[in-house]
């Protein structure tokens, strides 16, 4: 089964028909992470339409500022998600420097809930790269799956010892740094994503709506990168994510859904 683990299914508007409908026939496991409270509840929604869906709450940094004051009321959020995403630091494209303490100030929350919680992690890590290796740590997080990783290649390997797993999304297709980051990734820490609809719109600068099929794009450069077959990246991805969530009890079904 393919995996897409990192997908904004919420942003699809008019076009999530169509995109339910692809996931569906290629049969791509789909974590839906959450952008923010009203994104978490459509989620919710969206996950009730297709068992290939898993949608997880998070505050991504870009929304942090507004949280930040307010955390006890998403501990209902938190607890009722079967894992933790889209959260993290962006210090890199926010330019708002102002809202940096509001978005180390609500990681943190939701690390040390994850870290209570035995929850998977989905990060976002822009130019926070090494401090938030560094709150895995401090809060014994195990499970983390830093997306579209493109920091300094000293913290990847850091990362990659700590045993977090890195999705690889669309930019693979046109960063020459991002193949090199895909290279680094050893075989059994590899995952892929899609970051839609929006990520090859921001990467080409066009009105390009991705599509989930597109991570079958990603599969074919990850295989020529790797010199390996398609088939066989697909299904070391999908081994990787079955021992991701394997012996969780949030994602039982998830799971028995992932081994048939
Ligand atoms: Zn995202």
């Amino acid at each position: 089964m393919l995996i897409d683990a990192h997908v904004h299914l919420d942003k699809y508007g008019a076009l999530l028909d169509r995109a339910l409908k692809e996931i569906n026939e290629q049969q791509i496991f789909t974590v839906a992470t959450a952008m923010d409270v009203p994104s978490y509840l459509e989620l919710q929604k969206i996950g009730e339409r297709s068992e290939l869906v898993l949608p997880i709450f998070g505050i991504h940094p870009r929304r942090a500022a507004d949280y930040a004051d307010r955390l006890p009321e998403l501990s209902r959020h938190i607890e009722t998600s079967p894992a933790i995403g889209e959260i993290g630091l962006d210090l890199h494209w926010v330019k708002d420097a102002t809202t940096y303490p509001a978005q180390r100030k609500v990681l943190e929350y939701f690390i040390a809930a994850a870290g209570e919680q035995n929850k998977f992690v989905n990060l976002h890590t822009k130019a926070g790269e090494k401090e938030i290796l560094d709150l895995l740590v401090k809060y014994d997080v195990r499970r983390a799956i830093i997306h579209w990783y493109s920091g300094p290649m000293d913290v990847l390997t850091a990362m990659i010892d700590f045993g977090c797993y890195f999705t690889i999304g669309v930019e693979v297709l046109y960063s020459g740094y991002i193949k090199e980051i895909a290279k680094a990734v050893p075989d059994h820490l590899l995952l892929t994503e899609t970051d839609n609809p929006g990520a090859l719109k921001w990467l080409k600068k066009n009105e390009e709506i991705g599509m989930p099929a597109v991570v079958n794009d990603v599969i074919a450069a990850l295989a020529t990168l790797r010199q390996a077959t398609p088939e066989k990246i697909e299904s070391l991805v999908h081994t990787n994510f079955c021992r991701l969530i394997a012996n969780d009890p949030w994602l039982k079904s998830a799971h028995a859904l992932l081994s048939r």
